[in-house]
């Protein structure tokens, strides 16, 4: 077979869901089938990410992307000729021409760009679906979702600390009734939030607005919401809790603005604990903060086998970082954010890690998205179990979610819902 000699890449200034410019990269193969990918933005990023390369001063808040952008000309020179289809040889090709430990001469934004447009200029130039690409002859699952209803922390000018306010469809028997339920689940939220009179929008990520007095009444009213949209808690949908920790911290404490209360890692510990005693809560991400090795061990400890803990900005989809967590046991679960790692490859040894030590892996989006919807090809293909996009609104979200629909069409018989069975 002849190899999907790689043309051109260009790289191109586009905008994200924040309004933000981002980067767009289009990789054309000489046999002319080509592939095209948006890198996406955090805003409350670890601080061992890969770095995004922006323009700095005034223009556009100093998010500007032309520095991005021509190294996507960067790595299309480097990459010409190359064959798209050995992903990881161009990943390292990109490693090399970066140089950098941190991604920070060509800018994690260019290559994860450059990375997820070559892998989809190579599943087009086979005439497959990107998931199918990637999985090969390997078994796939639909994912578990995790569909955000409040929005807060950095994505909500820190109404509610809690960054995410998510629910599981655990008890679901399809993804296509568990998109259903989401949907009942959002909608009843919403209605309790207009009956309080307090429906402002939605969060960055699509949750709604949070108004809240405490952290627990977003807890309580995600509790009804399920109730009122006829499903049980716990039983049908679980919550999930992305805290953002590190995002709280003043002075070495943790500040919990909503509820008045200031304290320490081990107060912060029990305070999670407690109200996954007395709330359906079946995953908690980045409880603590991300250098608080010890105290991740001994949350895990403490959970015991009841809850999934996530690893963002304390593994920021880094393998070696996973490994580290494992030995320890700092934690059971990863999220998947390829523009942490920088490429593909990286990711997905990110993700390799977690499954060999028996961890549950969530590959998940960015506050800042975009119309593409790589990562639902990566959560199905890579059978990740688990995917993170944000809420059930704006189309930066829905987009992913509609894509893993057809990906379910496409799987026809074939097709199977991980569900509960994601968590480890
Ligand atoms: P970010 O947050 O994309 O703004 O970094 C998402 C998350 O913490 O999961
Ligand atoms: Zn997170």
């Amino acid at each position: 077979m002849s190899i999907a000699k790689i043309a051109s890449v260009k790289g191109r200034r586009v905008w994200d869901s924040r309004g933000r410019p981002t980067v767009e990269a289009e990789v054309t193969l000489a046999s002319g089938h080509i592939g095209r990918a948006i890198a996406p933005a955090g805003a409350s990023r670890g601080g061992a990410e890969a770095v995004e390369l922006r323009d700095g001063g005034t223009a556009l808040g100093g998010m500007g992307v032309e520095r991005a952008v021509a190294s996507v000309a960067v790595c299309g020179n480097a990459l010409a000729g190359h064959d798209a289809a050995d992903q990881p040889a161009i990943d390292l090709k990109l490693i090399e021409l970066d140089g950098t430990d941190d991604r920070s001469r060509l800018g994690a934004n260019a290559m994860v760009a450059v990375s997820m447009a070559v892998a989809h200029a190579a599943a087009a130039s086979q005439g497959v679906s990107l998931w199918r690409y990637l999985a090969g002859d390997n078994p796939v699952r639909l994912p578990l979702p995790e569909v955000q209803i409040f929005g807060g922390g950095a994505h909500a000018a820190a109404r509610v600390d809690i960054q995410d306010v998510m629910v599981m469809p655990v008890g679901a028997t399809s993804f296509d009734q568990a998109m259903v339920w989401c949907a009942e689940v959002y909608a009843a939220a919403g209605r309790l939030m207009s009956e309080r009179g307090a429906v402002a929008g939605v969060a960055d990520e699509g949750g709604w607005w949070p108004a809240f007095e405490t952290n627990e009444a977003a807890l309580e009213t995600v509790v009804r919401s399920i109730e009122d949209a006829g499903l049980t808690p716990g039983l049908d949908m679980a919550i999930s809790l992305d805290i953002a920790a590190t995002t709280l911290v003043e002075d070495g404490r943790y500040r919990l603005v909503r509820d008045g209360r200031v304290v320490d890692g081990d107060g912060m510990a029990a305070m999670l604990l407690d109200w996954s005693k007395r709330y359906p809560i079946r995953s908690i991400e980045d409880p603590l903060a991300e250098t608080d090795d010890d105290g991740m061990r001994r949350f895990t400890a403490a959970s015991g086998a009841e809850l999934q803990i996530v690893g963002d900005d304390f593994l920021v989809t880094n393998a070696e970082r996973v490994r580290r967590a494992a030995a320890l046991g700092a934690g059971n679960a990863v999220l998947i954010k390829p523009n942490q790692a920088g490429t593909l490859t990286e990711a997905k040894a990110a993700l390799d890690a977690a499954k060999t030590a028996g961890w549950g892996t969530i590959v998940s989006a960015r506050s800042g998205e975009s119309e593409d919807v790589t990562i639902a090809h990566l959560a199905v293909g890579w059978d990740a179990g688990q995917l993170k996009v944000g809420s059930f609104a704006r189309s930066e979200r829905m987009a992913k979610w509609n894509e893993v629909l057809r990906i379910a069409e496409a799987l026809g018989a074939d097709a199977r819902y991980a569900g509960a069975d994601a968590l480890p």
